[in-house]
């Protein structure tokens, strides 16, 4: 069938489209369908975190049993910290970069310590681009209810609500240390239209968006000679009687000698565990 044909098809029933009510699920209906059709479905594989913040929560067994489990440090270590500062920012992506650059603004004294080289994150690997509401016909508030949308009502909305109000004054910032987003024949920024959106507002360099801005923000921190720990895991944290963090212990993988750092303030920038596979493959 040709497009036209086809576009008369869907311009013909528009109306009737409109007017069919589309069934409603509920949780529990959504819950059931996933677990009667969703390959990886396993009841017994989830369980609640016993305690800590995030006690109640479910969670896959494995990382439950990880977040209960004893320290990865079976020795005892001297905490005399190797490294003092303000703020500790433990990771090199692109949160943590961003991070040590606003504390350094402050006037704060900052380590970044990271697992690897500066800047080897999944931040490099961002290919589409950022939404950010910076179009003429675009608004904050639109980008909150469509994001809303998006994650059907569960999202943090006092979250959400500073991440759309910050987005321009973020992707000024990003330009203005040199970030090279696309342009249009005019100058002004080419925004793109992404999935899930009512308006244009994705932000890009071509299709290597995220290691274009990992490139100025690694630039940056370079540049401000923010100090940096890198090939430094992070294994435990450091608390006070008060419960405050007050550090963290790392293990230096080159040399495999552990590295204390005490600090006023930690900023966990260590990015998510969606890729890391935590679950055996079920034996069935
Ligand atoms: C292939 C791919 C494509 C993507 N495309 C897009 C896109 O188009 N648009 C979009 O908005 N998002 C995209 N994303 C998601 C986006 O890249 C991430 O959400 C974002 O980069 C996360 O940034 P981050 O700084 O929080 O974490 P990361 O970039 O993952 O950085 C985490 C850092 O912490 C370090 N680290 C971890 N554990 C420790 C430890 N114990 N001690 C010390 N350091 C540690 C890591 O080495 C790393 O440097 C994509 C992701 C991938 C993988």
């Amino acid at each position: 069938m040709d497009i036209h044909a086809l576009q008369q098809i869907v311009h013909q029933t528009r109306d009737a489209r409109r007017k069919q009510t589309i069934p409603k699920f509920s949780p529990a209906d959504r819950d059931q369908l996933i677990h009667k059709h969703h390959p990886d479905y396993r009841v017994s594989a989830y369980r609640p975190i016993r305690f800590g913040p995030n006690a109640n929560d479910k969670t896959v067994v494995e990382l439950a049993a990880l977040l209960e489990g004893d320290s990865p440090i079976a020795e005892s270590i001297d905490l005399t910290p190797h490294f003092t500062t303000d703020v500790l920012v433990v990771g090199g992506g692109g949160a943590g970069c961003a991070a040590a650059l606003h504390a350094h603004g402050t006037g704060a004294k900052v380590i970044l310590a990271t697992k690897l080289r500066l800047g080897d994150s999944n931040s490099v690997m961002a290919q589409g681009g950022m939404q950010i509401s910076v179009a003429p016909e675009d608004s904050p508030v639109t980008h909150f209810l469509d994001t809303l949308k998006g994650g059907h009502m569960q999202n943090d909305h006092e979250l959400l609500k500073v991440m759309v109000e910050d987005g321009p004054s973020i992707a000024k910032w990003l330009i203005e240390l040199g970030v090279l987003f696309d342009r249009q024949a005019d100058g002004n920024l080419h925004v793109k239209k992404g999935g899930g959106s009512s308006k244009p507002r994705l932000l890009t360099c071509s299709d290597y968006t995220g290691l274009e801005i990992m490139r100025v923000l690694k630039d940056e921190v370079l540049n401000q000679k923010i100090q940096l720990l890198e090939f430094c895991a992070a294994v435990e944290l450091l608390s006070d009687d008060n419960g405050h963090c007050t550090g963290a212990i790392f293990k230096d993988l080159d040399n495999q000698r552990h590295v204390v750092v005490a600090a006023k303030s930690v900023i966990l920038a260590t990015g998510g565990i969606g890729r890391l596979h935590i679950q055996e493959v079920p034996h069935e």
